[in-house]
């Protein structure tokens, strides 16, 4: 058994983002009393990139939001841009190599853009910021080794419990090969990501009629494309090759990206269909700058002070849905957004909670965005009727003999079967609340009462110092839901946050 001062789960951007801060730390403050001994648990084999920046997404998968909003304006900032440019060659030729007609587009019709740094119309391959962060964290790694102020172990394993022993964490991890073992240590962070997606076909036996992929990451993209590709191969009636996508969330978009560009694989789908209940993919981001970005409804609440926080998100709503057709307007969101902020500061506590764990999640699904390329992309399969946006809430899936049979209620609120046999089924629905997570690790710090859940159902209730319990602290997407001093955000699936909470998480982690 391992004994630690600090244990962080999870090795994505979230703990790469905190490491650094606190290798930084470490590295240029004043000496502590004795080495630290730190180790990371990682389920996966990669270390430091996690699901977004690693190799279960594609070389191909793009940032949600163009570069220039992906980190924050300011220092990190400005070194990331100045890295992206001095490993121009680097990044570009790797990207050339792994990446197909999807990189080639890309670069034909991006490096023009970094070239004039228009950040602003860039939106980066994944890829490129895993790299980032892998060689930051790495450099200051060796700092250490050298300065001798900290032993860092990592290891490959699920955490898959947490007991809490004579005030220290008991972590049991299972290994790849399925044994147990365990680590004690006197600070321990949750950074695993956002909570496991939510599987729509639990209560569905296991058949041979269809393929279903529950999580599109795992274990890669690219496993699940070649899986996709070998399942449709092996039907014999062209008509009877069809996908369906289970949701319309992020990874949705993304897939139909990578397909789009991916001329061997699209030519054996017969059909690709979609079934949301809004029917609709995430809106696409517009350039467009207006004269002005009227909130109407808001001003007049601000002009009146007469408003509870369920009156005020109804205005926020109303005024947004300019913002939000077809196309959103950054700006426009924007504005409602902050006078939205602006006017919720002034209400009491309570109010101010409800915001952050129900109606800020709300207003995050209504401006759920996408870039242009993964926009067009969409717009060109259903222009050449490969795709199909069904609206509808899904309800199950009948197997038959080659294939399964889409059971789900259209908006006319009548059941329905779809005309089409699915050999292959994808869930693109999100992540589930934390109180039903498959995570063997969450289900066990909640059923030990050492986490709480917050009203967003999403996150766990955290103090200002990130602490869910003493010295337990929680890091990235489990984070949402909060409102104290320092921790004030709906969702935190997102890396300007991350970066702007880890330098104080590393503060509080080096405290003795
Ligand atoms: C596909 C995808 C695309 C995204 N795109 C963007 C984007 O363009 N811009 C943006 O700002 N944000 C994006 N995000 C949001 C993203 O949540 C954050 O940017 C950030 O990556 C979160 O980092 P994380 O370390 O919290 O999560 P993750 O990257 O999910 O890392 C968590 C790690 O914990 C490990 N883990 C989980 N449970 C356990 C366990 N029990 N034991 C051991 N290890 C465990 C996982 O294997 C994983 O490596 C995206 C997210 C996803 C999933």
């Amino acid at each position: 058994m391992s004994m630690a001062d600090i244990t962080i789960i999870g090795s994505g951007a979230a703990a790469t983002t905190t490491l650094i801060e606190l290798f930084g730390k470490l590295a240029d403050g004043p000496p502590l009393k004795k080495k630290l001994n730190i180790i990371i648990v990682e389920k996966y084999a990669e270390f430091w990139k996690g699901i977004p920046y690693g190799a279960r997404s594609s070389v191909n998968s793009l940032t949600i939001t163009a570069i220039s909003d992906f980190i924050s304006p300011g220092k990190e900032r400005d070194l990331f841009f100045d890295w992206l440019k001095v490993n121009l060659n680097d990044w570009t030729s790797d990207y050339r190599l792994k990446g197909g007609m999807a990189a080639n587009t890309w670069l034909q019709n991006n490096l023009p853009l970094i070239e004039e740094n228009k950040w602003n119309l860039v939106y980066l391959p994944r890829f490129v910021f895993g790299i980032y962060l892998q060689q930051k964290l790495l450099a200051y790694l060796q700092t250490l080794e050298e300065k001798q102020l900290a032993n860092v172990l990592l290891i490959q394993a699920e955490a898959i419990d947490v007991k809490v022993e004579d005030a220290q964490y008991k972590v049991t991890l299972e290994y790849p090969d399925k044994t147990l073992s365990s680590i004690t240590t006197t600070k321990l962070v949750i950074a695993t990501g956002s909570a496991p997606v939510k599987n729509n076909m639990e209560e569905t036996a296991a058949n041979d009629a269809y393929v279903y992929i529950n999580d599109l990451y795992a274990p890669s993209l690219d496993d699940n494309l070649k899986t996709l590709q070998n399942t449709l191969a092996n039907v014999s009636d062209k008509e009877d090759r069809n996908l369906l996508i289970i949701g319309s969330n992020a990874s949705c978009i993304e897939l139909l990206y990578l397909l789009n560009h991916r001329p061997d694989l699209l030519s054996s789908i017969h059909k690709i269909v979609t079934i949301s209940q809004t029917g609709l993919m995430p809106g696409h981001i517009s350039e467009k700058t207006l004269d002005s970005y009227p909130c109407p409804n808001l001003d007049r609440l601000k002009h009146t002070g007469n408003y509870s926080i369920h009156t005020l998100i109804e205005a926020t709503k109303k005024d947004i849905q300019p913002a939000i057709q077809g196309h959103i307007i950054i700006p426009y969101v924007d504005r409602a957004i902050s006078l939205t902020v602006e006017l919720m500061q002034l209400l009491d506590e309570e109010s101010k909670k409800i915001f952050f764990g129900i109606y800020g999640p709300q207003l995050t699904r209504l401006i759920r965005r996408s870039g242009p390329a993964y926009k067009r992309a969409a717009d060109n399969l259903i222009g050449v009727q490969k795709l199909e946006l069904l609206k509808g809430k899904f309800l199950g899936i009948e197997p038959a003999n080659n294939g399964g049979i889409l059971n789900y209620i259209a908006p006319d609120s009548l059941e329905q079967q779809h005309r089409f046999l699915f050999k292959i089924i994808i869930n693109c629905s999100g992540s589930d609340d934390l109180q039903n997570s498959s995570s063997r690790l969450i289900y066990n710090l909640i059923k030990r009462k050492i986490c709480t859940v917050n009203l967003s159902g999403k996150g766990f209730v955290v103090n200002e110092k990130f602490e869910a319990a003493p010295h337990l602290y929680i890091m990235g997407p489990l984070l949402g839901g909060n409102m104290n001093k320092r921790i004030h955000f709906w969702h935190l699936e997102n890396v300007a946050r991350l970066l702007y909470l880890s330098p104080y998480l590393a503060e509080h982690l080096l405290v003795q």
